[in-house]
Formats: C-alpha cells, structure tokens, sequence
C-alpha cells in the first residue's frame, strides 16, 4: 500500500459534481483502503488563458496501485467524465494529477513525481497541506513549497 496525494479540478459545467464524481470512483476503487478529501477551493485560473474560476480539491489515497496503474485510472476518470461533455476543445471538466506517491520521485515519458508544477500552484498545495499532517515527508515539502511560491492568485476555501 501506498499514500498517494493528488489533485482535482474543474472550470466547466457542474464543477462541484465533477470533482465528486471523481472522488466516488477513486473511493470505489477495489485497490483503495482509505481516501481522505480536503476542503473546495475557489481559485483564480493560473496562465493567463481568459477562463472561467477553478474548483479545486486534493485526496489523500491509501492505494495498492503501483504510480502508473494510478495515472491509467485517473486518465480514464478524466476521459468518462469528458466523453459526455466536451463538444468543443476548451477548458477541463476534469483535472487530476498525482502530487505524490510515497516518497517517490521518478521522471518517464508519462509521468513525473513529485508533479513538476505542484510549486507553482497554490490551489494544488493549500489543500494538500490539510491532508498531509501524519506523512511528514510530504507535509515539510509542501510548507517549504507554500513559503516560497510565486504564485499570489487567490483562493477561497468552501466551508
Ligand atoms: P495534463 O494536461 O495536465 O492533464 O497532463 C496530462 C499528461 O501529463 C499525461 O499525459 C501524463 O502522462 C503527464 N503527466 C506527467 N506527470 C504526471 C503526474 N504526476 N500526474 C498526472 N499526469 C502526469
């Protein structure tokens, strides 16, 4: 078993409903044995593209998952929720991305863990941040990121 962190976002349709979506079948998943969810965030797009707000989330996964039996997993989260949407090319419906996976760090064609923009993202480490208490590798990172990010766009936790 090992303890994933990853990141959820929307900016189209039913964000609340996509990011749950996800969560249900990331929890549903037979090879998970505990999903915690951070608080929903309200961010500001990051890069300058003219779009509609983020909602934005993170879960801490205790998987049986090896790193890249998770990516094919959220690509096919990605795709179902996609398929029934997307007319035309645009912003997501849904984005997830693995932050973390135990301790690893790792650099394919595929994947790259940590992810390589986890510090430039706040809305990717402030709700990671909230999960990340018990795994203290993860949890110094993260406050080491958050104390010298560039990014100053605003974020808005739900309560
Ligand atoms: P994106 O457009 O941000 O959803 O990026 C998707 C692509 O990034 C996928 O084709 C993945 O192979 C690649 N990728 C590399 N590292 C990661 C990661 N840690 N989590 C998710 N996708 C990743």
């Amino acid at each position: 078993m090992t303890i994933a962190y990853l990141s959820l976002g929307s900016n189209v349709g039913n964000r609340r409903r996509h990011l749950l979506y996800a969560i249900s079948r990331l929890r549903a998943d037979v090879a998970t044995k505990e999903l915690q969810v951070a608080s929903f965030y309200i961010t500001e797009p990051v890069g300058g593209v003219v779009q509609d707000n983020f909602l934005n989330t993170a879960v801490r996964l205790d998987t049986k998952r090896s790193a890249e039996s998770l990516l094919t997993f959220i690509h096919q989260i990605e795709q179902q929720q996609h398929r029934h949407r997307f007319i035309h090319w645009g912003p997501r419906t849904l984005d997830l991305d693995i932050i973390f996976y135990g301790d690893v760090q790792m650099q394919t064609e595929t994947l790259t863990i940590p992810h390589p923009e986890a510090k430039n993202r706040r809305f990717v480490l402030t709700p990671i941040a909230e999960l990340a208490t018990d795994t203290e590798s993860v949890s110094q990172q993260v406050q080491a990121w958050l104390a010298v990010t560039p990014d100053q766009t605003k974020i808005i936790k739900l309560v």
